[in-house]
């Protein structure tokens, strides 16, 4: 179980105060796939990447399982993250890049790795490109690379910042159905970033509107369509008026 309670971060610009994220209140069910949207600017990544322990937070806190996280480091929290530009360690193979992390965290010995990297490369359908650098793959396949890389190491929360939208049309919507199942598949506790009203209709459980860093609404994507809390909903949604 994943909670955001009250949560704020302020970006000092100059003399300038800007407050991306305003007292978001979230609360996620295990399992549960959520999509947080809103427009360009509305605190989406900072959210993701205050989870992720990537930016500080300036006010409320972050609790996993129960705990705290404030103040922990990346590495040792149960959560894995994807994002836009794939991120893929250049110089390293895509098994490489899968089992760094594993290599880095855990204790788990090679064995056991290489099994878990094999397993999760057969799940995402790049068990064939295993041996080869980022620069040899696609767009689609390195974004595999990348999310094999995020769920090898079976995290509690696995948070995506518009992991697809570096993707063709085509392949976007064939990744969403496959992301969608996999999510399913493997139980985890997910925020998945995106401004692309489709996708947050198609997969969320729930959907938190997010507007000029202020949570708007937290709902399934029909009560949302049919109830939106505002009128920035409706519009951001397309709700009949
Ligand atoms: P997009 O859809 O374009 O990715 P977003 O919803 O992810 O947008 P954020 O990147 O979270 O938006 O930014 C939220 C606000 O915080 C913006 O006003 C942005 O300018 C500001 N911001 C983000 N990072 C910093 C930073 N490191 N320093 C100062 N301001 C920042
Ligand atoms: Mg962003």
């Amino acid at each position: 179980q994943l909670e955001l309670d009250n949560l704020v971060k302020t970006f000092s610009d100059g003399s300038d105060e800007v407050v991306a994220v305003d007292t978001v209140n979230m609360s996620l069910n295990d399992g549960e796939f959520l999509v947080l949207v809103g427009p360009s600017g509305c605190g989406k990544s900072t959210t993701l990447r205050m989870v992720a322990g990537l930016e500080t937070v300036t006010e409320g806190d972050i609790l996993i399982g129960d705990e705290s996280v404030i103040g922990t480091e990346p590495r040792d929290r149960d959560i894995a993250m994807v994002f836009q530009n794939y991120a893929l360690y250049p110089h390293m193979t895509a098994e490489e890049n899968m089992s760094f992390g594993l290599k880095m965290t855990t204790d788990l010995d090679t064995e056991t790795i290489e099994q878990r990297v094999t397993e999760t490369a057969e799940m995402m359908g790049i068990e064939d490109l295993l041996d080869d650098p980022p620069k040899e793959l696609s767009g689609g396949q390195q974004q595999r690379v990348a999310l094999g890389r995020a769920i090898v190491r079976d995290p509690a929360v696995f948070l995506m910042d518009e992991p697809l939208s570096n993707l063709d049309a085509k392949l976007r919507t064939k990744m969403r159905t496959e992301l969608k199942s996999l999510q399913n598949e493997l139980d985890v506790t997910t925020i998945y970033v995106t401004h692309d009203q489709t996708e947050a209709m198609t997969m969320g459980d729930r959907i938190a509107i997010l507007d000029d860093g202020v949570l708007q609404q937290v709902g399934t994507p029909l009560e949302c369509y049919h109830r939106p809390a505002n009128r920035f909903v409706a519009g951001f949604i397309g709700s009949p008026s």
